[in-house]
């Protein structure tokens, strides 16, 4: 039985990590399940899978999930202390998908102990990309990737030479607002912003998809995950998000990953690779589909994915102060205190007020530098906002 735990269990990635899980149980010994405060789907999940500990975010919740778990022998536990113990605990496979940076400690410490890390939780990456490889090299453990377009080009690349690798080319389905205007999207609700088109997830990245800092996040997991230069990766935006990923050769050959919005392909190529295994996943008819539109994505209207190119560059910690400056301005925007376009233009500020601090050599980076860059990013999107 392989032993596995799952970081934010209740959120969407959890829960088709679980379908999944629940369609082969008895090939999985379920170590952790973490949550934050919806603990009744916690304590179900924990219950039916057989978990060892369940975990809430918040301390103020921990005597609701020990009722709901009373007499069930499983452990209930809560904090961040909590989430970094579980993740203490020996496990095969760990998924992480909880969401923003605070998926970044748990995923660390998961590594020291040489398990392999599905990781969907792309923010470990752009806030931490060195720190988390270098430490997954040097215990000897395994980060798969899980975001969907990451996950196509790690399969377009399974039997290639990397270094024969011309471009790799993620797509963006466009969100709900492909062609509206600079002028519309100034006026852009939350309502609005969490109607994705193709993707069924949780409300950050939802928002953030509308607002294309997913992508942006995504270009620089891109460079950190597989260590490609900056100009190597090329978004294409792509109404109806089939193809998640086309990766290019040194002989003009592109090679694309297609298959439909479902997040289990991903999850499962990357719960059972190396192998492949049959998934509960629809079968594409392209004929049904009949055609594949594709656009260059317009970085005036977008600017998240000019100021990726911009963290690229800078390097250092830049990626911490980006994503953290970013999940601030997701606050306020969701709290309705800013504006859509607001998000970008806050996160710019924050970057550019502390570009000459932060673009450091990346030899100095440690979860506190990393931590401290993010704490001192969302306090300053913070006076920005309330100086207005
Ligand atoms: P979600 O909001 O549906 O779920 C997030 C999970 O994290 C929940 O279990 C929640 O309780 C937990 N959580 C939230 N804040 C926390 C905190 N401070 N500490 C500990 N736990 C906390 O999010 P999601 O859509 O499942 O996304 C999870 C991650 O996967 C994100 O990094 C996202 O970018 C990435 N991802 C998601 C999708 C998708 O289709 N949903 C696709 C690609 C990548
Ligand atoms: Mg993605």
């Amino acid at each position: 039985m392989r032993r596995i735990s799952i970081f934010g269990a209740t959120g969407s990635i959890g829960q088709s990590t679980i379908d999944l899980i629940r369609r082969d149980r008895d090939a999985y010994d379920v170590v952790a399940l973490t949550g934050g405060g919806n603990i009744d789907l916690l304590a179900k999940d924990a219950i039916d899978l057989g978990a060892k500990v369940a975990v809430t975010a918040y301390e103020d919740r921990l005597a609701d999930l020990k009722s709901a778990l009373s007499g069930t022998g499983i452990q209930a536990a809560a904090g961040e202390h909590a989430l970094i113990e579980a993740a203490d605990r020996e496990a095969d496979w760990i998924m992480s998908a909880i969401v923003g940076s605070a998926g970044l400690a748990p995923g660390l410490h998961a590594l020291r102990h040489g398990t392999t890390l599905a990781l969907a939780n792309k923010e470990s990456l752009v806030t931490a990309g060195p720190l988390l490889m270098r430490s997954a090299q040097s215990h000897g453990a395994r980060v798969l990737p899980v975001d969907s377009e990451h996950s196509a080009v790690f399969q377009g690349l399974v039997g290639e030479d990397q270094s024969e690798v011309e471009r790799v080319i993620i797509t963006a389905s466009g969100g709900p607002f492909r062609d509206w205007s600079l002028d519309q999207l100034k006026g852009a609700t939350l309502a609005q912003a969490c109607k994705h088109p193709s993707w069924d997830m949780g409300q950050r990245i939802t928002i953030d998809s509308a607002s294309m800092f997913n992508k942006a996040l995504e270009i620089i997991e891109t460079k950190e995950y597989f260590g490609f230069a900056p100009d190597q990766i090329e978004v294409l935006v792509h109404p109806g998000s089939y193809v998640h990923a086309l990766v290019g050769f040194r002989d003009g050959a592109l090679m694309a990953h297609l298959g439909a919005p479902d997040m289990r392909h991903a999850i499962g190529y990357a719960l059972h690779w190396p192998e492949r295994r049959d998934l509960p996943v629809e079968r594409l008819d392209l004929a049904k589909v009949g055609q594949l539109r594709f656009e260059a994505p317009d970085e005036t209207r977008f600017p998240p994915l000019r100021l990726a190119r911009q963290v690229m560059e800078m390097g250092g910690l830049a990626g911490s102060v980006f994503n953290a400056a970013k999940e601030a301005a997701l606050d306020l925007f969701i709290a309705q205190k800013i504006g859509f376009l607001d998000m970008a233009r806050l996160t710019e500020e924050v970057l550019n007020q502390m570009s000459t601090d932060v673009s450091q050599p990346q030899t100095n980076m440690s979860l506190d530098t990393v931590l401290a860059a993010d704490k001192e990013a969302r306090a300053r999107v913070m006076a920005l906002q309330t100086k207005q």
